[in-house]
């Protein structure tokens, strides 16, 4: 099973992500992730990327196509996997047809997130995230039980600096430039599934499956 999540950021396509990757067995391949690690490692990707991350733009298309091509022809992702944050851009994902036509494979559903604007800002100005395991909580919806303290693992928490309101309105402007055309894109190829981000998740995650499977 091969699954696109698509929305904005804050949307929670990782949450989502996440649950579809315990549910299925399939791995969750976040390039927002990869990228955070290799900047936190101090490596030539990271530094290249932490800059533009930070700053709430999107890293070179080239980068992050080669970060998926090496991912996704691992071991752990020959029964599937879940795309959370990738493609980003129309390049992104014609690059990924033509990565997966060379492997004989395709994929089988793009679920895409709504969610008004408003909420998205406050979901994402109270989102703090593990450093360890990367859980993610909110300052008021969804607190630790220990402040900044992670209820799995008990690393301490922080807030992405890309989490601040001046980055926030700078990526969700980035979306809709760059990110939302896809939509059309996965609609003409017949794949686009569309669902209301809001509600819990565990409503959330249930329209999903029936959307994937
Ligand atoms: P995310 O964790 O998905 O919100 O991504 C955080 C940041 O990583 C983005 O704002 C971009 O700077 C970068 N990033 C993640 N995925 C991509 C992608 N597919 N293309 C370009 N930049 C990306």
């Amino acid at each position: 099973m091969r699954i696109i999540l698509l929305g904005p950021p804050g949307a929670g396509k990782g949450t989502q992500a996440k649950m579809l990757k315990e549910r299925f067995g399939i791995p969750q391949i976040s390039t927002g992730d990869i990228l955070r690690k290799a900047a936190q490692d101090n490596t030539k990707l990271g530094r290249q990327a932490k800059t533009l991350m930070d700053a709430g733009k999107l890293v070179q298309d080239d980068t992050v196509i080669g970060v998926i091509r090496e991912r996704i022809a691992q071991e752990d992702c020959r029964n599937g996997f879940v795309l959370d944050g990738f493609p980003r851009t129309i390049v992104q994902a014609e690059k990924l047809v033509d990565t997966l036509k060379d492997m004989d494979l395709s994929i089988d559903a793009v679920v895409d997130f709504v969610v008004d604007s408003q909420v998205l800002i406050n979901r994402l100005t109270g989102r703090r995230t593990c450093s360890d395991c990367g859980a993610m909580y909110h300052e008021t919806s969804r607190p630790p039980r220990i402040r900044n303290v992670c209820d799995v693992c008990g690393a301490s928490l922080y807030q992405r600096e890309d989490d601040k309101e001046e980055t926030i309105k700078k990526r969700l402007e980035v979306y809709q430039n760059e990110t939302a055309p896809l939509k059309e894109f996965y609609r003409k190829q017949g794949n686009l599934k569309t669902t209301q981000g809001c509600g819990s998740v565990e409503e959330i995650f249930s329209r999903v499956c029936s959307m994937v499977t």
